[in-house]
Formats: structure tokens, sequence, C-alpha cells
């Protein structure tokens, strides 16, 4: 009866709360967020206390990984609780937190409003109906992605500024920062901010205009525009535009007109009060082929970067992900995964699509760590041994003495021509890019580069030494 005169006081609750704050000082804000937040006190009996969680996943995570911890907390507040129980029962919120984990701390600083739950599909009709209302978002936009918003977005130490910038400025009705520059390296999340931002405010108000397109389609527009002499008409689409967003604007890199024509626009848009949103894949500072005026103008609001993943976010997204697919995803099979795809989200998403296919195709077949490693097999040995080009070059280049730059350069004597040739088929032989791709790289041709494996491929029958260089530079190419 003590015991349960002990439990059953709202006393329980103060407890858990600071337990809570205990623990989350010690494992970190996103941890906390991710994994103990969405936990629930549920009842008590003879000296056990059971917690719930939203799913058997996230049961098994918290077991391993905060049980004894919990434990060892709470005899300490209370010694009636003996023990803890974790029981799988869907979270009290409305939306569960895990399903967006918001850093809330650094939000919090930064805005006041809270985040409206569940825009989803009020956001994708109002888009819809928007973007068949007039010809200018027909002509400029390019659809949304209804899965790309802030609901779906998991946030982790590596993208919680990128993501409290984009918040913020969803749901500022003032101008906070004009231009937002969001940039990161492919698969990490870019696209999806600027589609979450998108849809926020149409949520909000659905009469803003907004336009979303990448720099390729600004370019395409804008040189179709001088082809028919028709620029007048192209600069008069943007003059009612509130928010415009252009994604990877790295491609504007030396196309001069266009960098022209997208700097004038940029001006005017922002001298009227109107919202820019930019994506690339690298700093203003440091995106190559633009002009220094528009860096500096790109520059000069706020500059956020999403760094590459971490392991604790990569078990968030799949956790996450799982859940939408509606799988059990057992915690083995999530470690393994996020142990071994680090290069970016989408790859991950696309190596937990593939596990979940294959189970659902043979007949709901369970997923295991071995079947796991099985459907994977070639995705996984490929990506180990994945080399760059970048990472070819430079170990060609120092194994044959010369630069980079000299490899890249239009030189053809012998010593550089070789060299290069060699490099291009390495990358031919080690990466799966295409040849235009690793033409690209080297400033030619896709021609030239099958030229160049063609060539490589002869002397390694003629040339005993030369065959042995290149086996040679292969093996630390692979190490
Ligand atoms: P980028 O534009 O930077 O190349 P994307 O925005 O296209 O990357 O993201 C690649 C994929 O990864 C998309 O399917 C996206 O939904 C997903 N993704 C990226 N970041 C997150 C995240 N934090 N939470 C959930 N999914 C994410
Ligand atoms: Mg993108």
């Amino acid at each position: 009866m003590a015991e349960e005169a002990m439990v059953n006081d709202s006393s329980v609750q103060d407890q858990w709360g600071q337990i809570c704050s205990q623990l989350k000082n010690e494992v970190g804000d996103t941890a906390f967020e991710s994994w103990l937040k969405p936990l629930s006190i549920g009842s008590f009996s003879d000296g056990v206390m059971n917690i719930c969680v939203p799913t058997r996943f996230m049961r098994n995570w918290v077991i391993t990984h905060y049980s004894d911890r919990i434990h060892k907390i709470w005899e300490k507040k209370n010694p009636a609780i003996k023990n803890i129980n974790f029981v799988v029962q869907a979270a009290r919120e409305e939306t569960p937190s895990l399903y967006n984990p918001t850093c809330r701390s650094l939000l919090k600083k930064i805005t006041s409003t809270p985040a409206p739950q569940n825009i989803y599909q009020s956001g994708i009709n109002s888009i819809i109906a928007n973007n068949n209302d007039g010809a200018l978002n027909d002509s400029l936009s390019v659809p949304l992605n209804p899965q790309y918003t802030f609901e779906n977005f998991v946030v982790g130490k590596t993208n919680e500024f990128a993501y409290a910038a984009a918040r913020k400025v969803a749901e500022s009705r003032n101008i906070s920062f004009n231009p937002l520059f969001l940039y990161s390296g492919v698969g990490l999340g870019k696209t999806h901010l600027m589609h979450a931002i998108a849809w926020h405010i149409k949520q909000q108000d659905p009469t803003r205009n907004i336009v979303y397109l990448s720099a390729e389609k600004f370019m395409y527009k804008f040189v179709r525009a001088l082809r028919y002499k028709d620029t007048t008409a192209f600069k008069e689409q943007f003059r009612s535009v509130d928010v415009l967003m252009v994604d990877d604007v790295q491609f504007m890199g030396g196309k001069d007109t266009t960098q022209e024509e997208f700097f004038y626009t940029f001006n005017s848009l922002i001298e009227e009060g109107r919202q820019i949103i930019i994506s690339a894949d690298k700093s203003p500072a440091d995106l190559e082929g633009i002009e220094t005026r528009l860096k500096s103008r790109l520059g000069c609001g706020l500059v956020a970067d999403i760094h590459p993943t971490d392991f604790d976010l990569r078990m968030g997204i799949l956790n996450n992900k799982a859940q939408q697919l509606g799988v059990e995803l057992p915690t083995k099979v999530a470690e393994f995964l996020a142990q071994k795809i680090t290069s970016n989200i989408r790859e991950l998403e696309g190596a937990l699509r593939r596990v979940v296919a294959h189970s659902q195709l043979l007949a709901d077949k369970e997923i295991t760590l071995e079947m796991t490693q099985d459907v994977l097999k070639d995705m996984l040995r490929s990506y180990d041994k994945r080399t760059t080009i970048d990472e070819i070059q430079k170990k060609v280049a120092e194994y044959f003495n010369i630069s980079v730059k000299e490899m890249q350069s239009s030189r053809r004597a012998r010593t550089v021509a070789r060299p290069r040739q060699i490099a291009m088929y390495l990358a031919k032989q080690l990466t799966s890019r295409s040849l235009p791709e690793i033409g690209r790289k080297f400033d030619r041709d896709h021609t030239t580069v099958m030229h160049a494996v063609r060539k490589v491929e002869e002397l390694i029958v003629e040339d005993a030494s030369l065959a042995e260089s290149i086996d040679a530079l292969k093996r630390t190419l692979e190490a």
C-alpha cells in the first residue's frame, strides 16, 4: 500500500521529469529528443514501473542503451521502484515527438511560433491549387514533393542549424534572413528543407506566390527567352514572386549571362522585400565560376550548412522511415545499416527500401541481419571499395610525379598524357561514374575518356612494367 501511495502520487511525474532532465544532460539533446522524450509513464505494481514506448524498435534501442541508467537514477530517487519494464504502446501525444525530434532548444532561441501539426494534406492541396491558378507558377515553379515536409525531416546535430534556420524563414511573417543560403554535399536534405519551407508558407497563407526551381531550370528558361528575344516577359514573371527558391546554384558556374540575369532578379526581389532561398553544394565563397559580386550577395543573409550525417542521425532516420513504411526494423539491422551506409541520406533510404521491398515481395519474410547483408551484398561491396575520381587523380599524379593541375591541363606531352589516360582508365574501373562524368573531371569529353580506356587496355597487354604499375596503383586505391 505504501508503495502504491509513493508512486501514484503526482510526485512520480515530477520524478520522471527530473530523471528526464538529468538524462538530457547526460546524453545530449539529439539522443534525448529521438529516444527518451517519446517515453511516458504507465502503470505501477509490485515494485515494477511500466514505461510506455511508441514502437518495438524504440523499445529495443532504449533497453540496450538507457534502461540501466534510468533504473539506477530512479532507484536512488524512489526506493519503492524495484524494476522497470518497457511496454510498447502508442505515445499519448498527437504527433509523437519521435516523428519530429526537433531541436527545440535551438529553435526556441530564435522563434517563438509553435510548429503547427500536420500541415500535410492541406499543404498539398493548396500548392496544387495555387499551381493551377495562374500561368506564372505553371511556367516557372517545379512541383513539390509531398514527402518533403518539416514533419518528415529528422533533426540531429549535423543538420539542426539548417533546420532551425529553415523553420525560422518559413514561420516568420517578416523577413529575418535574406537570402537564406543552404549548402551541403549531395543527399543531405537541402531540397527537402526548401520544399518544407514552401509547404509551410503555403499552408499558412495560400495566396503567397512561391516559386521553387533549380538553377538549371532558371538557366533553361532564360536562354530560351533570349533565343525568342523575349527577356522582358521573362523578367516580368518574377515581379509578383513573394518567395523565390533556387536549388543547386552551383550549376550557374561559368554561365555568365545567366548569372547576370539572376543577379538582376535577385537584387530587385531583395529590394522589394521578397524572401529568397538558395541552395548549393558549397559555401558562397567557395562556389566556382560564380562572379565575385554575386558570391558576396549570396552570402549576405544567413549561410547554413548541413554536415555529413552522424550515427545517431542515421539511426533516427532509419527509425523514422521504417515507421513510415510500416515495418518493424530490428535494432541489429538498423545498426548495421547505420554503420555501413554513411555517405548520405539518399543512399541510406535506398538501402532500407531495398530491404523492405525484398521482405515484402517474399510474402512478408521477416527482416533479419542475414537477409539484409544478402540483399545489399552488391551495393555494400561496391560501397566498400568506392574510390573517388579526385582520389584517383591525386594518387596517379603522385605516382608519376606530376601535379593534379597538370593532369587536368591541356598539355599533351607524353609525361602528362600517359598518367592522365591511366587515371581515366582507373576511374572507369574503380568507380561507377559514367564516361561524361569522368570526362568532366579532366576537362575532357567522353570520347577522350573512351579512347584513353582503350589505349590503356592495349598498353597493359604490351607493356609488362606499365601493367605492374597500374596494378600497384589499383591496390593502393582499393586498400
Ligand atoms: P540534397 O538536396 O541535399 O541533395 P535531398 O533533400 O534531396 O538532398 O535529400 C535526399 C533524400 O534524403 C530525400 O529523400 C530526403 O527526403 C531525405 N532526407 C534528407 N535529410 C533528411 C532528414 N533529415 N530526415 C529525413 N529524410 C531526409
Ligand atoms: Mg537537392
